[in-house]
């Protein structure tokens, strides 16, 4: 079955007496070439010498499925709609490395989930990625929730994540903070990640025809805060919290992004102990948060903590 061939998949959702549905961002990539190239990404930022899962977010009725069954040990797929699942049974019948879960990927437990269903491939000191083209109203709580879910000390070796998203976003989650694009969601990837735009997929290439342009981006866990600030709490509660403090700082300074960071952070910070934290960090007392690197953001809060 060519679940890429539009006239195939509006006949095979027909026959499940399925239409594709908005509300879950249901917008199926009909142009193989595209799926085949995430999938083929997406690998690549696993190590090819290990043995290697997948977690797909959001199989569909399976176009990006079908390639990553070729290129990993075995997939495991979550899907909101449970309409689909019969329907992604039969499709995938003859692929005994896929697995699809009917669940919704906001509610779910990852790392007990990557555990269950990755547990073999771990054990063998295999690694687990993540994939989806994901809906777009459903970007950023998915990443951060990914994100949230990760950090160095926990066990899962998260190898990458590979996103198709709306464009715009895609140029948000791969700023530096001296690009125009910078905002909360490149700070809070930068503080965990590496992110970078891998390419871009016109409308045309989806079924429905969606009203804007994706981009590809490969996100690779790096070691978390400590990679990027070099004066982290060594007790891991300790670091943990301060962790937590780093986000709250980045999420008050986006809070407000036309105030200035002094501002943002006021109903935290007093502002006077803020103005001279920036100081002492060699910046100006009016600049704004959307200036500010992930290690600048840590190094402020720590300032502001007393850490440093
Ligand atoms: N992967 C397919 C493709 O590329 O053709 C479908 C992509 S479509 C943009 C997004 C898919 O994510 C839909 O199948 C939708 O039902 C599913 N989805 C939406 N929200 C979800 C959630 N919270 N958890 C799991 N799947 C979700």
């Amino acid at each position: 079955m060519n679940v890429c061939n539009p006239a195939e998949v509006r006949a095979l959702l027909e026959r499940y007496q399925l239409a594709p549905k908005k509300g879950f961002g249901q917008n199926f990539l009909i142009n193989p070439g595209v799926p085949q190239r995430i999938a083929e990404c997406s690998r690549g930022l696993a190590p090819m010498d290990r043995p290697a899962g997948v977690l797909e977010i959001g199989p569909g009725v399976g176009a990006l499925t079908q390639y990553l069954s070729e290129y990993y040990d075995k997939v495991t797929a979550i899907e909101i709609d449970r309409g689909l699942i019969p329907l992604l049974g039969e499709v995938f019948a003859d692929h005994d490395n896929i697995t699809v879960v009917n669940a919704d990927f906001m509610e779910i437990d990852l790392s007990a989930f990557i555990e269950e269903h990755f547990g073999d491939i771990l054990v063998e000191g295999g690694t687990v990625s993540i994939c989806a083209n994901l809906p777009y109203y459903i970007t950023t709580p998915v990443l951060m929730r990914i994100l949230e879910n990760w950090s160095p000390e926990k066990p899962v070796p998260l190898a990458g994540i590979t996103v198709m998203v709306q464009l715009e976003v895609a140029r948000r989650i791969c700023a530096g903070a001296e690009d125009g694009d910078y905002g909360a969601l490149s700070a809070a990837v930068g503080l965990k990640a590496e992110a970078v735009k891998m390419f871009d997929v016109s409308a045309g290439n989806f079924y429905p025809v969606p009203k804007v342009a994706s981009s590809v981006c490969g996100i690779v866990p790096h070691g978390g805060i400590r990679q990027i600030y070099n004066r982290v709490p060594e007790n891991d509660g300790a670091a943990a919290k301060f962790a937590q403090a780093v986000s709250d700082t980045i999420g008050m300074a986006f809070g407000q992004r036309r105030k200035t960071l002094v501002n943002g952070l006021s109903g935290r910070y007093a502002k006077d102990v803020t103005t001279a934290a920036l100081e002492k960090m060699g910046l100006r007392t009016d600049i704004r948060g959307e200036k500010l690197s992930p290690a600048e953001f840590c190094k402020l809060t720590a300032i502001l903590q007393g850490i440093e």
